[in-house]
């Protein structure tokens, strides 16, 4: 995926990357494949909020059903992801990484401090 949609205050990337965008899973699955091809053992799917991917395709998709195509393709032998966000990652993802033996149980989460005083020295 590409950009982001959510313009949180202090985060540039919406503005340099753009909106969210979900790359059409065909072309992923292609590339993969040649990657896997080329002798290439680990492959890692990336995305500002990975968990999001697919909802603006048409016909729309979701992410567990992206990463249950790509951990099939043969010879892949671990497949992570980033970054997910704890609002939006899902119990299908979860139980896609426990059903996947080649999904890396790995969960990358952005945690950023809740301090008042930390946020207002950005100001
Ligand atoms: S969700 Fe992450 S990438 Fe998107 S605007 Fe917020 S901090 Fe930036």
């Amino acid at each position: 995926m590409n950009g982001c949609s959510r313009y949180c205050t202090f985060c540039i990337v919406p503005y340099v990357r753009g909106n969210e965008a979900s790359r059409n899973p065909e072309s992923i699955i292609r590339e993969v494949e040649l990657a896997v091809q080329e002798g290439y053992k680990e492959v890692t799917l990336l995305g500002q909020i990975i968990d999001l991917y697919g909802r603006d395709l048409r016909p729309r998709m979701t992410f567990d059903q992206l990463l249950k195509k790509v951990s099939s393709i043969k010879g892949l032998e671990r497949l992570r992801f980033l970054t997910s966000h704890p609002k939006y990652m899902s119990k299908d993802i979860i139980d896609t990484v426990a059903e996947n033996p080649n999904i890396c149980e790995f969960f990358h989460l952005p945690l950023q401090s809740g301090n008042d005083e930390i946020l207002h020295k950005n100001e």
